[in-house]
């Protein structure tokens, strides 16, 4: 049975073959997919062959170390995504690892501007949400029928509760998108239904000068 010649897995008895480099070489299912998606006109698509055969052409074959010097003449505007795609996979895991303490830096400000710092570019509105459920006020002082008392205060404790659940997100979702500051941050609040009450707090994320 014959071996792909890109990948070294079993191509089966009717490999598909493609010349690389003048060469024709019998190809699996996937490396021949793969090998023809290099040639489409859908960027995404190509970059995907192209990740593919950086990660499975072995380097040990004649027609692997074909295809990777192959894939490295491919236009300069894949190389750049890729790099791009690389400074922002590590950009990614430097917040993944350090989030907390950049959320905790964050400036929150229901105004539109920061004291003594200017706005240097608006990235975007963001949001982040929490919801509560209204379930526990049948559960409580079953004997007090209006708010008051201790529905009230249990209310306003969930309440109080869902907007910091709802800013920590925004907070995440600022830092995630590489903000120092949220300016403008309101509240809203949704019913759902009878017994569910959505919370959201948006505001525009900032880079600060
Ligand atoms: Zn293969």
């Amino acid at each position: 049975m014959a071996k792909c010649a890109i990948c070294d897995a079993g191509a089966g008895f009717a490999p598909s073959k493609q010349v690389i480099n003048g060469q024709e070489y019998p190809l699996c299912t996937t490396c021949n997919m793969n090998y023809m998606n290099l040639g489409s006109a859908d960027r995404n698509i190509k970059i995907l062959a192209v990740e593919y055969f950086n990660e499975k052409a072995s380097r040990t074959s004649e027609a692997g170390k074909a295809m990777i010097d192959k894939i490295a003449e491919l236009d300069e505007s894949i190389k750049q995504f890729q790099e791009e795609k690389q400074r922002e996979k590590e950009r990614l895991e430097y917040f993944e690892a350090h989030k907390y303490e950049m959320m905790e830096d964050l400036i929150l400000t229901t105004g539109f501007s920061v004291d003594g710092k200017s706005v240097e570019k608006y990235i975007s509105i963001i949001s982040g949400e929490a919801v509560i459920g209204t379930g526990f006020l049948s559960e409580i002082g079953a004997g007090i029928s209006d708010l008051t008392g201790t529905r009230s205060s249990a209310f306003s404790e969930k309440m109080t509760s869902a907007k910091e659940a709802a800013i920590e997100e925004l907070k995440e979702e600022a830092v995630r998108k590489g903000a120092d500051a949220v300016i403008g941050v309101s509240f809203q609040f949704i019913t759902f239904s009878s017994n569910m009450i959505g919370v959201s707090a948006n505001g525009t994320a900032v880079i600060l000068k």
